[in-house]
C-alpha cells in the first residue's frame, strides 16, 4: 500500500509500505475515505522535534473497516467508522471519566496517511456511523476524529457556559473549532485572535462576535477592553508557544478558566503570576472519543461544519505539498485523499 514516511525535517515521501495486519484480537484494519496533515505534525517538519528515524506519519482518520480481530465485538467489516489520535479501551477508570487519551492502555495511533490503518483497541477506538455517510459529510467527520474533538475539548476544559465571554488564541484549524465549539456550548461573546484575513471570515462563520488582531500584552488589553476591562471567562489556547500561553492566561479574567490544547514546547509559567493570577488551568491531548458520539451526531444531522476547515485537497500522493502548505499557511489544513 501507499503511506506517508517523515525521513528528516522537511522531507515527506509516499512510498510502498507493508499493508498493515491485525496483530492484537482487539485490533481492526481500517480502509481511508480521507486523512489530512496536522498541526502536530508539521512540529517534527519543521525540526522542532526531533526526527531519529524515518517513520510513517499521521494521526487522523475515517475510513471502512475491513477486518477486525477475534475479539473485537462493536465494529465489523464494512462499517464506516472515525476514531481518535489515541486508541483507547474506553473501559478502564480514567476512560470511564472522560479523560480516554490518559488511558491505562492507551497507544497513539500512528501512519494513518496512508491507503490503510490498524487501529488497536478497536471497540473502545472506533464509533461507527449509521450507514455510509453522505460524501459532502465525510470531511467534517474527518475534522472530528482530531481538530474538531480537540477544540471542543478546549472550550470544555475552559468551561465555556451559556452566556459566557470566551478569547481564542490561535487561528489555526484547533482554535477555529474552538471557535465553533464555543458557539455550539452557548457562549454570548466570540473573540478570536487572528490577523489573516482568510481564518477570521471563517472564524466569523463558525461564530466569532469580535476578531482582535493584535498580538502578546496589545492582544491582552484588546480582550480585557472588548470584556468591561475584566478579561474573558473562557479562554482557548489552540498553539503551545510561551506567547501564546501568557497570552491565554492574562486575557482571562480573575477566577475564569484557561482550556490549553496546543502542543507545548518550551512554555514555563511564572509560579508567582499563576498565584496571583486565580485563573483555572486544564488541558492536555484531548480526549476527543469521549465527544465523538455527540459530534458525529450533530455533523450527520448538519448541525455543524466543521470541515469547512480544510481549504485545500490533494491525492495522498502529494502528502510533501500538503505539508508545504500549510508550513508556509498558504493552507488552513489540507485533506489527503488515498
Ligand atoms: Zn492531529
Ligand atoms: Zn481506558
Amino acid at each position: 500500500m501507499r503511506g506517508t514516511v517523515i525521513h528528516a525535517p522537511g522531507d515527506i515521501r509516499v512510498e510502498d509500505l507493508p499493508e498493515p495486519q491485525i496483530e492484537q484480537p482487539t485490533d481492526a484494519v481500517i480502509r481511508l475515505a480521507a486523512t489530512c496533515v496536522c498541526g502536530s505534525d508539521l512540529w517534527p517538519y519543521r525540526g522542532l522535534n526531533p526526527v531519529k528515524e524515518p517513520h510513517p506519519i499521521g494521526h487522523e482518520y475515517v475510513g471502512t473497516v475491513e477486518q477486525v480481530g477475534a475479539e473485537v465485538r462493536t465494529v465489523r467489516p464494512g462499517q464506516f467508522v472515525v476514531g481518535s489520535f489515541f486508541a483507547s479501551d474506553n473501559t478502564c477508570q480514567i476512560c470511564r471519566a472522560g479523560y480516554q487519551t490518559g488511558c491505562v492502555q492507551r497507544d497513539y495511533i500512528v501512519g494513518a496517511q496512508a491507503e490503510l490503518l490498524r487501529v488497536p483497541l478497536a471497540d473502545g477506538t472506533l464509533v461507527a456511523t449509521p450507514g455510509r455517510p453522505d460524501p459532502e459529510r465525510v470531511p467534517s467527520l474527518l475534522a472530528a476524529s482530531d481538530v474538531l474533538g480537540t477544540g471542543w475539548f478546549a472550550a470544555v476544559a475552559a468551561q465555556v457556559r451559556p452566556g459566557a465571554s470566551v478569547a481564542v488564541v490561535g487561528d489555526g484549524a484547533v482554535g477555529l473549532l474552538g471557535v465553533l465549539a464555543a458557539r455550539e456550548l452557548g457562549a454570548e461573546r466570540i473573540i478570536a485572535m487572528s490577523r489573516h484575513a482568510d481564518r477570521q471570515r471563517l472564524a466569523r462563520e463558525f461564530g466569532a462576535t469580535d476578531i482582535v488582531t493584535e498580538r502578546g500584552e496589545e492582544g491582552v488589553a484588546r480582550v480585557k477592553e472588548l470584556t468591561g476591562g475584566l478579561g474573558a471567562h473562557s479562554v482557548i489556547e489552540a498553539v503551545g508557544t510561551q506567547q501564546s500561553m501568557l497570552q491565554a492566561v492574562r486575557a482571562t479574567r480573575r477566577g475564569g478558566h484557561v482550556g490549553f490544547v496546543g502542543v507545548s514546547h518550551d512554555v514555563s509559567l511564572d509560579g508567582s503570576e499563576l498565584f496571583a493570577s486565580l485563573v483555572h488551568l486544564h488541558g492536555g491531548p484531548a480526549p476527543v472519543r469521549s465527544y465523538l458520539p455527540d459530534l458525529v451526531e450533530r455533523i450527520l444531522r448538519g448541525a455543524i461544519e466543521p470541515g469547512k476547515v480544510f481549504d485545500l485537497t490533494l491525492p495522498l500522493e502529494r502528502a510533501a505539498e500538503a505539508y508545504d502548505a500549510m508550513d508556509s499557511r498558504r493552507a488552513i489544513k489540507v485533506l489527503l485523499q488515498p
